[in-house]
């Protein structure tokens, strides 16, 4: 949201100068019923009612409601945001289990290009704001409720380390104000190596996600262009100084695609560079986009490379897609909301995914996403869950 404030955007310097005149305790109270009493200002009751009206137009919320989507019976909530200068990007809310997951976007759009990727295809828009990130985990906290929100993954749209100075203060914030312990954020990254490096020399060591895909240069060329600027070499030699540096488990995140990254060569190959670095293997079958032909590996080969992985010594999981029925990848929501020539002149307009539930306040053109970044792991290894 650069160059627009919102109530996550501030920090608490600036809320203090916008608190100027009143007591000091007030600062306290305002970042406390923000941050970890998850309210909006005009909710701070604590507050007189003119400062709690004057702190909601002051401070508006970065992130307007475009579409929503329900399934897997409301374990699986998805949202669709309208920010200030109409960019849109989507906020995946996931419980399993003890475990509840906010999956969140770090970019507009993406320029990283995966050929395989919805997000990629779509091309960047531009970065989001610290407050645009904060508010995502935010709003979903609220929603959670009454679970807790115990993770936060940015593996939504964008690549996170490609916005570095916002994604950084924002995981702060997620730590020291909303209360997150640091091995319960996960920043994934498609091998932005001087970005890991980066990470791995800050004081809170979080959870580093590498979106592998292909375990040689030529393949990995192909399906990801970045790799030909750190290729897998200077990548495993920053994943590896990552793991030294922050005793912070590494995973791997493998989308399979049939007969592209599944062959049992490709399971060889992954092994060996999953296995000196002890790194976890999370096995995604492909999301179809639009853009992309060639579909995910189908259930069965799924398993057997799991268990090909495990095999060789490979400590493998399949996640399953998260909420088939509402475009589990992140921008499909968009996608299926948008229509040809779709703009703001448009109105606005309902899509019904059964069995989801799903309202929309807008349009908006142009699709996209990440493969398998709104999934959940399953709880046995080598099973594909329903
Ligand atoms: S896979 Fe990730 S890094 Fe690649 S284009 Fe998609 S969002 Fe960007």
């Amino acid at each position: 949201m650069a160059g627009a404030v919102s109530r996550y955007g501030v920090d608490r310097e600036t809320l203090a100068e916008l608190l100027a005149g009143h007591p000091a305790y007030r600062v306290g109270q305002v970042w406390d019923g923000l941050h970890r009493r998850l309210l909006d200002p005009l909710a701070v009751t604590d507050l007189p009612l003119a400062l709690r009206h004057r702190l909601h137009e002051q401070l508006p919320a970065a992130l307007a409601p475009a579409g929503e989507a329900v399934t897997d019976g409301g374990a699986t909530v998805k949202w669709l945001w309208r920010l200030h200068d109409g960019a849109q990007v989507e906020t995946v809310l996931m419980h399993y289990g003890e475990r509840t997951t906010v999956c969140v976007s770090s970019q507009a759009g993406c320029a990283m290009a995966c050929g395989f990727c919805a997000t990629g295809q779509a091309g960047f828009e531009r970065n989001l704001a610290v407050g645009e990130i904060v508010e995502q985990v935010v709003r979903a906290a609220r929603r959670a409720r009454p679970h807790r929100l115990t993770n936060v993954v940015f593996m939504g749209m964008g690549e996170p380390l490609a916005n570095y100075d916002r994604v950084w203060p924002a995981l702060r914030r997620l730590h020291d104000d909303l209360g997150l312990s640091a091995r319960h954020l996960t920043v994934s990254t498609i091998g932005v190596v001087p970005g890991i490096r980066r990470l791995a020399a800050e004081e809170l060591p979080v959870n580093l996600a590498v979106s592998l895909h292909a375990a040689n240069d030529a393949d990995r060329d192909r399906l990801v262009p970045l790799n030909r600027r750190y290729p897998l070499e200077r990548l495993m030699a920053a994943c590896a100084h990552y793991v030294e540096t922050t005793h912070r488990r590494l995973s791997f995140e493998w989308a399979l695609i049939d007969a592209v990254n599944d062959r049992p060569g490709d399971a060889v190959e992954l092994a060996s560079l999953a296995r000196p670095l002890r790194a976890h293997v999370n096995l995604i079958p492909l999301n179809p986009t639009p853009g992309y032909a060639t579909p995910g590996t189908p259930a069965d080969g799924v398993r057997a490379f799991c268990r090909r992985l495990r095999s060789l010594g490979v400590n493998a999981t399949v996640r399953h897609n998260r909420g088939k029925g509402i475009d589990a990848a992140c921008g499909q929501l968009r996608a299926s909301l948008s229509g040809a020539g779709a703009d703001a002149a448009h109105p606005a307009r309902t899509v019904n995914l059964s069995p989801t539930r799903m309202a929309s306040t807008r349009t908006s053109p142009a699709p996209t996403t990440p493969p398998g970044h709104t999934t959940e792991r399953t709880s046995s290894p080598c099973t594909t869950a329903p």
